[in-house]
């Protein structure tokens, strides 16, 4: 008999051996997809017998795992801001971290006019659509298949946002009284080192900051005073160790009131610009 506490431990196994950092968690994501259980469901009864067509189903994903393909991936969904978005490998899996940025753009984004650069999923602009009352959304991207994936959650989420297929601030009219980005920000030589889940398998435009991996900082601080109207803000996601690098950038530019705002582990997390005013 197959037994859902013998699948799991099987599945663990199989995943801790393919070097999968949280296997026995991971196992339990995609169990909860295939066998359409909850926790409380396996407590109450460990070892109920599965069915083969489900465990045929859960098999084939713990394969595709612990090729080390994400598991967000394999079930097309990720939690973020207590909404479910949908994602497959041409964006980004949304990240706790960035649910920092997400809620100081809250504060200000009530009747505002917000921009999204680099929008992947979608998850920072549609949160903000969804959790705030905003004026007008508008999200940027350079990847159409990103785009498809953001439109569909603009959709599922019933959110109206602009969506402009754009390298950066190319194709971008009009002006904003909220910026926000989670640009790419990994410097190429560092990408390397990313665990394999990452760097085989989230979209490498992403994630590649360029050289230092300060590149699309340095077009946002040049080019965003243009877009942003007065006493506009700025909110940029940035690596632990970008924090002062992109301070800089941003009161070079002209910001003032720029402020590193670290995330609940204690890096540094987002940097948030403003446009002074008369
Ligand atoms: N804005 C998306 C996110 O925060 C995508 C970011 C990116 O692709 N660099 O998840």
């Amino acid at each position: 008999m197959i037994t859902l506490a013998g699948v799991l431990q099987e599945a663990e196994n199989q995943l801790l051996q393919a070097g999968v950092e949280e296997a026995k968690l991971d196992a339990w994501y995609l169990a909860m997809e295939c066998f359409g259980i909850s926790r409380t469901d396996y407590y109450m009864n460990p070892n109920r017998e599965i069915e083969e067509e489900q465990y045929a189903r859960f098999k084939t994903m713990i394969e595709a795992r612990a090729k080390r393909i994400p598991y967000q991936y394999l079930i097309n969904q990720q939690e973020f801001m207590g909404l479910q978005f949908y994602v497959n490998e041409n964006v980004l899996i949304p990240r706790q971290d960035t649910e920092v940025l997400v809620e100081l753009a809250m504060k200000q984004a009530d009747d505002a006019d917000i921009l999204d650069m680099c929008t992947g999923s979608g998850c920072i602009i549609l949160s903000l659509g969804k959790l705030c009352k905003p004026k007008s959304l508008t999200a940027v991207d350079i990847s159409s298949e990103a785009l498809e994936v953001a439109k569909k959650n603009a959709r599922n989420l019933e959110v109206p946002v602009t969506f402009i297929e754009s390298n950066v601030f190319d194709k971008v009219t009009g002006t904003y009284d909220i910026i926000v980005s989670n640009p790419p920000y990994i410097p190429t030589k560092v990408i390397e080192e990313l665990m394999p889940e990452v760097k085989e398998h989230e979209p490498m435009l992403a994630l590649d900051g360029l050289e230092d991996g300060l590149h699309f900082y340095r077009i946002l601080a040049k080019e965003a005073y243009k877009y942003l109207r007065k006493d506009g803000y700025i909110f940029l996601e940035i690596g632990h160790n970008q924090g002062e690098d992109v301070k800089n950038l941003l009161m070079d530019a002209g910001f003032t009131e720029v402020n590193i705002v670290k995330d609940l582990p204690g890096h540094d997390r987002v940097v948030v610009g403003k446009i002074q005013g008369d």
